[in-house]
């Protein structure tokens, strides 16, 4: 039954657009079903405005199987996940600001308020800079997650996983406010505050 997944989709969304980390038009979730199928947000959309049967169903191969709008762009890199992570069954991709800001600078979020989770209780490092929208943006990042619950996505975003999408969404939760903390405590954004960017190229 793909449908409750597609349900818990737009649920996930809502909250992630509500807690601020869902930028409008940024990021993309999906939960595998264990036997193969995959509800993933479809691309570009405003998750808003979304409903169950807007969110797009493909397989292991990446065929549409569900759904009326194209899947996430980053559909790629969703699939290498689940293909190397066997425990992985959600993932969350958010453009957080905070851990954005982590991310574009390519540092990774220190060790410090998240010891509030045990699961969360390491620091999160730096996937390094792949193009987006590729299968090499998921090997890269498996290969950088291992067994962590998320990391930054080098001039990109934030990646969380689970072994369901409550856990997915909440590593994505405590990665933002980690952030946030480390931001507020010291200042180390100042780079951008003084008006670098984040770029994708040099
Ligand atoms: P989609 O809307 O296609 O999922 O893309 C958003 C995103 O964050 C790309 O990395
Ligand atoms: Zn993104």
């Amino acid at each position: 039954m793909i449908k409750p997944l597609r349900k818990e989709v737009v649920k996930t969304a809502a909250l992630l657009v509500d807690n601020g980390l869902m930028p409008p038009k940024t990021g993309n979730i999906s939960i595998h079903n264990g036997e193969g199928l995959i509800a993933i947000t479809p691309s570009g959309y405003d998750y808003t405005k979304m409903k169950a049967h807007d969110v797009s169903v493909i397989d292991l191969d990446g065929q549409v199987l569900r759904g009326w709008l194209p899947p996430s762009s980053e559909w790629r890199m969703h699939l290498e996940l689940y293909r190397r992570l066997p425990g992985v069954r959600a993932i969350v991709h958010t453009h957080s600001p905070y851990a954005t800001h982590f991310a574009c600078l390519g540092k990774k979020i220190p060790l410090q308020y998240i010891e509030e989770d045990p699961t969360l209780s390491v620091s999160i490092p730096v996937s390094p800079y792949v193009l987006r929208a590729t299968n090499e943006l998921g090997a890269k990042a498996a290969e950088t997650l291992q067994e962590r619950p998320g990391c930054l996505l080098e001039k990109h975003g934030v990646l969380a996983v689970g072994d369901n999408i409550r856990n997915a969404y909440e590593n994505a939760h405590y990665i933002e406010k980690a952030a946030q903390a480390f931001y507020t405590a010291t200042g180390e954004t100042n780079e951008l505050l003084r008006g670098n960017e984040c770029k994708t190229s040099d």
